[in-house]
């Protein structure tokens, strides 16, 4: 059901654990829609709690209303999700690319199977670092404790041109605060709480804000939004140029990780490497799933609805149905329904 190989090179990885005697690792980044906050998860993820009758849809709280974090979960996935994992996957790649100067040679992109993709760097430069290093790249990627005052944006910090097109995060804050205010609401700028002349300025003023963004010096926007709402704003604008990827998988030294070319036990869709430049057009739900056939008629328990091979699929809830091979084989991986004896 499920194939990995390690992430690690050993002197002797036959030896025990204790022995092996570890080389160095790639950097590895796991991306998956699991760890992100979509509209869609509140129509097809499922959570009850194994203490008491508290259920709800998306992702679990914390903590349960009884004080028990003890919680089941059925998570599927759908068309959203897998487009949200890829754009993030696309983040990745630029700010390997352009920030840290790897070689486009050196990157390789795997499809996870199931809800999300791997990002490998086969580098000789990468493969010595250990734990803290790859915890700041981890930091770096997520554009983690960025302030607004060490990217330009300072009175005390002003200079003749635009940052707009700088490489790493000086430009990418910039084209952050731009995308976000060029496409933000009435209503979503005011839910961000600034400063109320920070505010009327956004809303009265955008396409001057927009406008110094580009073309003068980040400072020249101080006098319009106050640097404590410029943080604010840095802080929901970074979301669109940082990259939602798993902190675990890329601080781990020891990881394993999902073989290319074996089948995901809970989707049954094929791991596959997808060549530079053909992210975009990649579609996994067309490519992944590789296993195919005649149809089976399956009892279902509950299931939500889904596009495979472009053909849509459920929602299913107790109740027969018979499938093509493509589509039972989802539904049984993910446990939502059994074949009919
Ligand atoms: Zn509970
Ligand atoms: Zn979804």
């Amino acid at each position: 059901m499920h194939a990995y190989h390690s992430s690690s090179y050993y002197e002797d990885p036959t030896a025990d654990m204790s022995q092996k005697g570890w080389l160095g690792a790639d950097l590895v980044f796991d991306i998956d829609a699991d760890h992100f906050d979509l509209p869609c998860q509140k129509e097809h993820d499922k959570w009850w709690c194994r203490n008491c009758d508290e259920e709800g849809t998306g992702h679990h709280p914390e903590i349960c209303k009884c004080g028990k974090a003890q919680f089941e979960t059925e998570t599927w996935l759908c068309e959203r999700c897998l487009q949200a994992a890829k754009y993030e996957t696309q983040k990745l790649l630029d700010i390997l690319i352009t920030d840290f100067g790897v070689d486009i040679e050196h990157l390789i992109t795997n499809f996870s199977g199931n809800r999300g993709y791997h990002v490998h760097v086969h580098s000789e430069m990468f493969k010595p670092l250990d734990q803290n290093s790859r915890r700041e790249i981890v930091d770096y990627i997520m554009g983690t404790g960025l302030e607004a005052e060490y990217q330009g944006f300072s009175r005390r910090n002003r200079g003749p041109r635009s940052t707009f097109a700088e490489g790493g995060w000086r430009g990418r804050t910039g084209r952050a605060i731009y995308d976000y205010l060029s496409a933000a609401s009435e209503k979503e700028i005011k839910s961000l709480k600034l400063g109320r002349n920070a505010t009327s300025n956004i809303l009265n003023s955008r396409d001057q804000i927009l406008d110094t963004l580009v073309t003068k010096h980040p400072s020249n926007v101080i006098p319009l939004i106050d640097p404590k709402s410029l943080d604010k704003l840095l802080y929901e604008a970074l979301k669109l140029q940082a990259s939602e990827i798993d902190t675990v998988v890329t601080t781990d030294i020891h990881r394993l990780i999902r073989m290319p070319n074996t089948l995901h036990g809970k989707t049954g869709w094929q791991v596959q490497t997808i060549p530079y430049g053909q992210l975009p057009s990649y579609d996994p739900l067309m490519k992944s799933v590789i296993i195919r056939g005649d149809p089976v008629t399956l009892e279902f328990r509950r299931a939500p609805k889904i596009k495979i091979l472009d053909t849509l699929y459920g929602p299913y809830d107790e109740e027969e149905a018979t499938l093509p091979t493509e589509a039972a084989l989802f539904y049984l991986c993910k446990k939502g329904a059994r074949v009919k004896r």
